[in-house]
C-alpha cells in the first residue's frame, strides 16, 4: 500500500517548486489508491508561522490536493526525544557542547533513485551532523526520518534540492535498526533562462496565481508537466492525471517554466470550464474593477452571464481577461481597441438601426438578426458597411463572437447607447 507525504517547512508561501512536489506525491498516491500526508515540518520554530501553514493549507486547498492525514511535527516531539537517546545509547551518537551529533560511520551509501538510478556518495565527504540542538529542538534530518519511519511512508518524493540529505537520512535508518522508504528526487525547476527558478523570474506564490487569475485545474495540469509527460499531449483534466500519471514517465531533466504555456494552458481550461462556474470564478474580478457594482451583477442576471462568459472566454487567457471583456454587459464606459471615425453615410445607417433596436421589444440572437437586416435594406446598405464599427463600439474589440449573438447578450439598451455616441462623436 502507497503511502507518502507532502512536507513543507512553513517558513513562507507555497511556491512554485513546493506545489509541483506536493501535486506528485498526491497524484501517486491517488492513482495507487495510497494515502496522501500533509506534514508541516515546523521544529525551526524560530522560521515557523502560523501564517504560512494557514497559506500552505489555503494552496493546497485551491488546487484540489485534498489529504488523507495531517501531522505537524512539534507536536511529536516526545517521540522524537525517544529515538534520539536510543540513538546516544547505542553509541550511533554523541553529546557536545549541549547540542547532540550523528557520528557518520566510515563506508559509503548508495542511494537508488526512482528517477536518478543509483548515486553513490562517500562518507569521507560527509561531517558528523547534529540531530538535536543545544536549545532541545531537533534538526530536519533526523525528525524527517522519525516520522517517515513511523508514519510508514513507502516513497519520498522531494525535490532533488534535498538529494545531498539522502544519505544521512539512511545512514540514520540503518542506526535506528529500520527500514528505509524508496526515494524520487525531482528534478530541478529552471527560468526561461535556464537557471533555478527563484524570485528573480517573476515567479511567485502559488496562491498569487489565484489573483492573476488562473485556474486551480490550469496550474495542476501546468505543474505536471514540470517532470511528467504522456506522449505529447499537453492538456489533461484532473481525473486524467490521475488516472495516468507514474513515477516512470517522469523524468529526470531539468523542468523549464514558461510563463507563456500556462496561459495558453489556462485558456485551454477555460474552455472546458463550466460557464456559470465561470462566472462565479470571473465575478470578484468585476467587482474588483470598481466600474461594476455587487447590485449591478445580481442584476444582469445568471443567463446572461452566463451566456456571455460562453460567448467571450474563447480569447481570454486568464479571469481577468474575462472580467474586462464581461464589462461590455454594463453601462459603463468600455476601452475600444480601435477609434472609429464614421461618414456622413454610415452615420445616416447606424441612426436607423439605432430606431429599429430601441424599438424592439425583444433581442434575442434572431431579434437582432432580423432587426438589423429589416434596417440595412431599408437604407440599401449592407452589413459590411457597419460591421466593424458596430462590433468595435458594443463590445471594444474587432475581433470576437458571432455579432448578434454578443449584441444580444449585451442588450438593446446599451448597444444604442453606445453606438448613438458614436454618432455624436
Ligand atoms: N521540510 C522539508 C522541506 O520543506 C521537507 C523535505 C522532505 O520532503 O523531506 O524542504
Amino acid at each position: 500500500m502507497v503511502k507518502v507525504r507532502f512536507a513543507p517547512s512553513p517558513t513562507g508561501y507555497l511556491h512554485v517548486g513546493g506545489a509541483r512536489t506536493a501535486l506528485f506525491n498526491w497524484l501517486y498516491a491517488r492513482n495507487q489508491g495510497g494515502t496522501f500526508v500533509l506534514r508541516i515540518e515546523d521544529t525551526d520554530q524560530e522560521r515557523s508561522t502560523q501564517e504560512s501553514i494557514d497559506q500552505i493549507v489555503e494552496a493546497m486547498t485551491w488546487l484540489g490536493l485534498d489529504w488523507d492525514e495531517y501531522y505537524r511535527q512539534t507536536d511529536r516531539t516526545d517521540v522524537h526525544l525517544e529515538a534520539a537517546k536510543s540513538l546516544l545509547e547505542n553509541g550511533s551518537a554523541y553529546e557536545q557542547d549541549g547540542a547532540w551529533w550523528f557520528k557518520v560511520p566510515a563506508g559509503e551509501t548508495v542511494v537508488h533513485d526512482l528517477l536518478a538510478g543509483d548515486v553513490t556518495f562517500n562518507h569521507d565527504q560527509i561531517k558528523d551532523f547534529v540531530i538535536r540542538r543545544s536549545d532541545g529542538t531537533f534538526v530536519y534530518n533526523f525528525v524527517v526520518v522519525i516520522d517517515d519511519a513511523d508514519m510508514e511512508i513507502t516513497h519520498v518524493i522531494r525535490g532533488d534540492d534535498h538529494l545531498t540529505n539522502t544519505p544521512k537520512q539512511i545512514m540514520l535508518y540503518r542506526a535506528l535498526g529500520r527500514k528505509p522508504p524508496k526515494f524520487a528526487h525531482l528534478p530541478m525547476i529552471l527560468g526561461p533562462d535556464r537557471t533555478r527558478l527563484s524570485k528573480r523570474h517573476g515567479v511567485t506564490s502559488v496562491l498569487e496565481y489565484r489573483r492573476r487569475g488562473f485556474l486551480p485545474e490550469a496550474m495542476v495540469n501546468f505543474f505536471a508537466r514540470l517532470g511528467w509527460s504522456h506522449g505529447d499531449q499537453e492538456v489533461f483534466t484532473r481525473d486524467e492525471l490521475v488516472k495516468l500519471f507514474s513515477l516512470k514517465r517522469t523524468g529526470s531533466s531539468a523542468a523549464i517554466f514558461d510563463e507563456e504555456k500556462l496561459r495558453w494552458l489556462n485558456q485551454q481550461h477555460m474552455k472546458l470550464a463550466d460557464p456559470s462556474r465561470l462566472v462565479d470564478l470571473v465575478r470578484p474580478f468585476v467587482i474588483e474593477s470598481g466600474q461594476v457594482t455587487e447590485e449591478m451583477w445580481n442584476a444582469a442576471g445568471d443567463e446572461r452571464l452566463t451566456l456571455s462568459a460562453e460567448l467571450l472566454r474563447h480569447r481570454c487567457h486568464t479571469l481577468i481577461d474575462l472580467a474586462s471583456m464581461m464589462l461590455v454587459l454594463f453601462p459603463v464606459e468600455i476601452e475600444v481597441e480601435d477609434e472609429i471615425a464614421l461618414d456622413d453615410r454610415q452615420k445616416e445607417i447606424i441612426a436607423s438601426i439605432c430606431d429599429g433596436f430601441s424599438q424592439a421589444l425583444s433581442f434575442s440572437h434572431s431579434d437582432v438578426e432580423r432587426l438589423l437586416h429589416a434596417m440595412l435594406a431599408e437604407q440599401g446598405a449592407k452589413l459590411k458597411d457597419v460591421a466593424h464599427a458596430i462590433r468595435v463600439t458594443t463590445t471594444g474589440r474587432a475581433v470576437g463572437p458571432g455579432l448578434y449573438n454578443i449584441l444580444s447578450v449585451i442588450g438593446s439598451e446599451i448597444v444604442v447607447a453606445r453606438l448613438r455616441d458614436l454618432i455624436r462623436r
